[in-house]
């Protein structure tokens, strides 16, 4: 490596230092900002990490970092410590991190080695005694838009961990030195947790039975034995990296009882589910078109109808046919509950309810109907939406943006010479690449964005509220990065390439729409692929 290289990528080292630190800034003003209550106790958490950035940014010559960082310590000075933070100060201090996010995006946006594209609040750590390892996976983790961070000893995890709690930790079984160093310290760890964080172990020398059980019994979800490849590793990642961001439930509850519907409401919020109330059931279509419920409860008997008549009325509605409906009613006579059931109830329940067996029982309904949902609506390779379902929700942006008068686009994808990759490294790693595209493609697009698999390997993007100049550049950028990311196939490493097409929509149909991004992404392919075309108007 030349002296000049050299020098850059140090100087991209000291650069994510700067930027982990003011990370470890924003997330304990978030922790500020979310629970004031508690703000006194994080106050000098902040100073301490605003102080420590300042040094580092001084150090590594980042100006805008350490100005950012100044000002967030001189705002700090005259809050005491033990009282409470009040709105000027805090108006004040986000804005100072407004600033500092700002600085932060502006550098990772230039320093190619990591350009995460939102900024995700919960980071990934990488505790491995292999240091060459854990860099190369944090550089690829990167690119994948991941926030990771790597630790060399165990009382830094343990610190971060306290400041910011991960969605997993990979961790080596003999991390900190010696023979499950590494478990001793995750058991330490999850004791200060109240939902342990999902871990996954790795080891090269230790597969035994003890060991795999102690690393079970502590929170291990994976035990890798012997230690695999990063791309292997990364796909774990993302599947522990969705665990703190399940979407709360939606549930309808119809009552005529406006006292019980209240009751309900505040069993559901407790239970951290989305409620929606209604005490007259003529209102159930609009409720259904406005909430679109993942589960719904029944009163059974009510004025001028029942729960069974209304719950055949939902029947009728494709879109409603599969979403459970649970009975709720004094009713305890067995074959009356039997009838209700037969037509179109799934549940019965029966008042007064123990709230724990509610929510029991929607926690089940819930996670069956949404693994059914999944089943007929996405890809099992990559887990995006399919076809069809694509098809169905551009139909849905549509008539969205034309309501809103909002621009939208949609962007075909297609990898580039894909066949080859299967002919030359075989079809395993030519799923494997499906799935890491797919991977960069949700960690990098907004979560309004709906990325669906087209075809066998064309994607389609769906984005709403968005011009078409903003579309290319994020698919530009998308598409550079994923030009860079190593592929891995064995020993022998490769890099893959995808031409993209884009349309904005103007008023037409999506299958008019769907023809423009096709033709733009054909253009592509022509103009020598790996390369991103607007559809002309
Ligand atoms: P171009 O740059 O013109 O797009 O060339 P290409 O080779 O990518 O295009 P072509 O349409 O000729 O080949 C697509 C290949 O994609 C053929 C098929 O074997 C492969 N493919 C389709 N679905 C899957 C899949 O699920 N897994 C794997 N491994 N390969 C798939
Ligand atoms: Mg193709
Ligand atoms: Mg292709």
């Amino acid at each position: 490596m030349n002296d000049e290289s050299q020098k850059e990528k140090l100087r991209q080292h000291f650069a994510r230092r700067v930027t982990t630190q003011a990370r470890v800034v924003l997330d304990t003003w978030q922790k500020i900002r979310d629970d004031r209550s508690q703000a006194p106790a994080h106050r000098d958490d902040l100073t301490a990490a605003a102080d420590k950035l300042v040094r580092y940014a001084r150090r590594f010559e980042m100006d805008s970092h350490a100005a950012a960082g100044e000002l967030i310590l001189s705002l700090l000075t005259d809050w005491h410590q033990d009282t409470p933070l009040d709105d000027a100060k805090a108006k004040a201090l986000e804005d100072a991190t407004e600033n500092l996010r700002l600085s932060t995006q502006r550098r990772t946006d230039q320093d190619t080695s990591s350009a995460p594209q939102q900024y995700r609040r919960t980071p990934v750590y990488i505790a491995l005694s292999n240091e060459e390892m854990a860099s190369r996976l944090i550089r690829q983790l990167e690119f994948f838009g991941f926030r990771a961070s790597a630790f060399s000893a165990s009382a830094d995890l343990i610190e971060a961990c306290a400041l910011s709690k991960p969605e997993t930790i990979l961790m080596d079984v003999s991390f900190g030195g010696r023979d499950n160093d590494g478990i001793a310290t995750v058991e330490q760890l999850q004791e200060q947790h109240d939902t342990p964080i999902p871990i996954i172990f790795v080891s090269d020398e230790d597969g035994s039975i003890e060991t795999r059980l102690r690393a079970s019994r502590c929170g291990g979800e994976e035990f890798f034995y012997p230690a695999v490849d990063p791309g292997q590793l990364i796909e774990k990642i993302e599947t522990y990296t969705h665990g703190n961001t399940v979407e709360p439930y939606k549930v309808l509850v119809l009552d005529d009882s406006r006292a019980q519907a209240k009751y309900m409401e505040t069993v559901l919020k407790k239970a951290g589910m989305t409620a929606h109330i209604i005490t007259d059931p003529m209102q159930i279509i609009h409720a259904l078109e406005e909430f679109s419920p993942e589960i719904i409860i029944l009163d059974m008997y009510m004025p001028g109808c029942t729960g069974m008549e209304i719950a055949r009325v939902i029947r009728q509605q494709d879109r409603f046919h599969s979403v459970p409906i649970i009975y709720l009613s004094a009713e305890e006579d067995v074959s009356k509950q039997l009838h209700a059931m037969s037509l179109g109830g799934d549940d019965f329940l029966t008042k007064p309810i123990d709230p724990k067996h509610l929510i029991a029982t929607l926690h089940n309904r819930g996670r069956r109907a949404r693994s059914l949902l999944a089943l007929m609506i996405r890809d099992s390779l990559t887990g995006l939406f399919n076809h069809t379902h694509t098809l169905h929700l551009l139909e849905q942006e549509i008539v969205r943006a034309r309501q809103k008068d909002q621009p939208m686009c949609f962007a075909m994808i297609d990898i580039d010479f894909f066949k080859k990759v299967n002919d030359t490294f075989g079809h395993p790693i030519g799923d494997r690449i499906l799935r890491s595209l797919s991977m960069f493609l949700k960690q990098r697009l907004r979560k309004t964005d709906h990325i669906g698999r087209y075809g066998g390997e064309e994607f389609a993007i769906i984005l709403p509220n968005t011009r078409p100049g903003d579309a290319r550049n994020v698919l530009n950028e998308i598409r550079e990065r994923f030009s860079e990311l190593t592929q891995q196939a064995g020993d022998r490493e490769f890099n893959v390439t995808f031409s993209c097409g884009i349309a904005d929509w103007q008023g037409e149909t999506a299958q008019a729409l769907c023809e423009r991004a096709d033709r733009a992404l054909y253009t592509s392919k022509e103009h020598g692929r790996n390369c991103v075309t607007l559809a002309e108007t």
